[in-house]
C-alpha cells in the first residue's frame, strides 16, 4: 500500500473547494503518520476508543472528524478535541454535544446525517424528521454547537444513476434548509458526501467534503 501515492491521486481529483476527510478507522497509527507526512491534516474515525487512542498518540494539529454513529454517553470523551461531528442523527445527540462542548468552553461544528440510501439503516434523519427538528426550533438555543451542514451515504450499488439521484437529493435538501433555516449563517455550508467508490460522482453532484478510506489506506481488516 503506497498511502502517499494514493492520497495524492485522490487529492488530484478534488476541486479546490472540496475537502478530504481521510478515513483511517481500523488502520494503525503508522498509516495516519504516512498521510500526515504527505500533508494531510483532516482524518475521520468512527469508534470512540480507537479515536481517543490515536488522538493521544498522534500530532495535535490533526483535525479529527467523528464520522460514525455516536452514542450520547461517549460524547464527553471526544468533546475536548473533536474538530467536527459528521453524523448527528438525533436532537438528543445534538443537545448532549452542546452540553459537553459547553463544559470544555468549546463550540463544536456538527453535520446532520440524512438517510438518503435505499438500504435500511438505523441511523440518520429522514428528510421529514430533519425538517421537523429544525422547525421545532430548540436547536437555536444550543450555543456550543454549530450546525454546519448535512452528511449522507448513498446506496452501495453499481448503478451510477441511483447514486447520482441520491446525492442530488441531498444537495437539494441542503439548499432547502439553507434557504429556510440558515440563510443568514455562512457557517451552514457543508455537504459531506462521497466515499471511496463514489466520491467522483459526489463531487459532480455538489459535495464539499468527501470521506475516503480504503482508496487511500487499503481494505480494512475488521
Ligand atoms: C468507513 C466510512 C467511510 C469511508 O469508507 P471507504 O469506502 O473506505 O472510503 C466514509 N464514511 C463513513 C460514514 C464511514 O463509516
Amino acid at each position: 500500500m503506497d498511502i502517499q501515492k494514493n492520497l495524492k491521486e485522490v487529492l488530484a481529483q478534488l476541486p479546490p473547494n472540496v475537502r478530504l476527510v481521510a478515513v483511517s478507522k481500523f488502520h494503525p497509527n503508522e498509516a495516519v503518520e504516512a498521510a500526515y507526512a504527505a500533508g494531510q491534516r483532516v482524518f475521520g474515525e468512527s469508534r470512540e476508543q480507537e479515536l481517543s487512542l490515536k488522538q493521544a498518540a498522534l500530532p495535535k494539529d490533526i483535525e479529527w472528524h467523528f464520522i460514525g454513529h455516536l452514542q450520547t454517553n461517549k460524547v464527553k470523551y471526544i468533546a475536548p478535541y473533536i474538530a467536527m461531528i459528521d453524523a448527528v442523527d438525533s436532537y438528543k445527540l445534538l443537545a448532549e454535544i452542546d452540553r459537553q462542548a459547553g463544559k470544555c468552553g468549546r463550540v463544536i461544528p456538527c453535520l446532520l446525517e440524512i438517510h438518503i440510501a435505499e438500504e435500511d439503516t438505523k441511523y440518520g434523519f429522514t428528510f421529514d424528521s430533519c425538517r421537523q427538528m429544525l422547525e421545532e426550533g430548540s436547536w437555536r438555543e444550543l450555543k456550543n454547537v454549530t450546525v454546519s451542514g448535512v452528511m449522507g451515504m448513498a446506496t452501495n450499488t453499481d448503478s451510477e444513476d441511483e447514486i447520482r439521484r441520491e446525492f442530488g437529493r441531498l444537495r437539494d435538501f441542503f439548499n432547502e434548509l439553507k434557504e429556510r433555516f440558515f440563510s443568514d449563517c455562512d457557517t451552514f455550508r457543508e455537504i459531506s458526501m462521497g466515499m471511496s467508490h463514489d466520491y467522483p460522482l459526489a463531487v459532480e453532484e455538489g459535495s464539499t467534503m468527501v470521506r475516503v478510506g480504503s482508496k487511500i489506506f487499503g481494505e480494512r481488516v475488521y
